[in-house]
């Protein structure tokens, strides 16, 4: 397999000075603090083609902001995001509108993303018309196609959004995507918000299109059952960091890192045979202040002197597994 989307040594933080408070401040030459919120630091992550990758951690653990810099919504403040094996600051500005084309983002809120006066055949025909994937004669087939691949019936194509069910929202915001020919999707909690048997629909949706289309999935949730089900392989976050990543079944059996193991603890009980592991105890921290060291040793069982003051390299345990804790040094 090839490397689709590699992530080296990306980091993003945010500066909240651009705050209305800070801005008067400012305004008024008082001096303010400068608070940072550390959203990502020094993450790197490979996806191969054709690959689905689960990304899971609490909420704050950067995630979707993860997400977002590979989709080209957010800029990273280091490290680079290449696409198709070259970094995107190496691409012309031509190549790098028609490789982030190739790559697009399914939120998890399809009325907020979809704009309210649209009709659908324009929310999903406007971006082909524009990149010429289709002309105005031909436009209606083409909608209509996008619409039966996510499973829509063509005959809505004059409805407005909110005339749609939540599960056919989400499946407009499918078929949107699908109209610009990505290969891969990012989906960002994008089954959170639906009713359990309309999220099956849509994860077997999205089963169905990997296999008939050949898409690469980055596949963001805090729901570990969802991931288990469609991931080949799982990394996890914590506070802006991976602290695991293996093979889907691999991390579900024999997770390494103690984060790791105690999210799994807080899954509902539904296999008998599970391990036990200790629980998370206390709240994450800020994403302002991370703890120095390892940035779970506040919450961790097993903290060790050094785990205080040297953070943990991510090492390999086995082929494709690899955890960053000194314990498993
Ligand atoms: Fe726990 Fe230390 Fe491992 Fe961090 S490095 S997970 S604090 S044992």
């Amino acid at each position: 397999m090839t490397d689709r989307v590699q992530v080296k040594n990306v980091s993003k933080r945010f500066s909240r000075k651009s705050g209305l408070i800070e801005r008067g401040a400012e305004a008024l030459h008082l001096k303010t603090p400068n608070p940072v919120v550390h959203a990502l630091d020094d993450v790197s992550l490979t996806v191969s083609t054709g690959e689905v990758v689960g990304i899971v951690g609490e909420s704050g653990c950067g995630k979707s902001t993860l997400g977002r810099v590979i989709a080209g919504l957010l800029e990273p403040t280091e490290g680079e995001v290449s696409l198709q094996g070259k970094p995107i600051a190496e691409h012309s500005a031509r190549e790098i509108a028609a490789a982030r084309l190739k790559v697009q983002m399914i939120f998890q809120d399809p009325t907020s993303s979809l704009n309210p006066r649209q009709r659908l055949k324009d929310i999903i025909g406007v971006a082909p018309l524009y990149h010429g994937m289709t002309n105005r004669r031909s436009m209606g087939d083409y909608v209509a196609e996008q619409m039966r691949r996510a499973g829509l019936d063509p005959a809505l194509a004059d409805r407005l959004p909110h005339q749609l069910s939540g599960g056919q929202r989400q499946r407009v915001g499918i078929a949107r995507a699908l109209a610009v020919q990505p290969d891969v999707l990012i989906c960002d909690e994008s089954v959170a918000a639906l009713d359990v048997s309309i999220q099956a629909q849509i994860i077997n949706l999205f089963l169905d299109l990997k296999e008939d289309l050949g898409l690469t999935y980055i596949f963001i949730s805090h729901d570990l059952s969802v991931v288990e089900h469609i991931s080949d392989r799982v990394v996890v976050m914590y506070l802006g960091r991976v602290v695991e990543e293996a093979p889907v079944e691999e991390l579900f059996a024999s997770p390494a890192h103690p984060y790791t193991q105690a999210l799994l603890a807080e899954r509902p009980d539904l296999d008998a045979e599970r391990k036990d592991y200790a629980t998370i105890s206390g709240e994450i921290p800020s994403p302002l202040a991370p703890p120095p060291g390892c940035h779970f040793h506040p919450r961790c069982p097993f903290t060790m002197d050094r785990c205080r003051v040297e953070r943990p390299a991510l090492r390999q345990l086995s082929a494709g597994h690899h955890s960053a804790c000194h314990l498993n040094a």
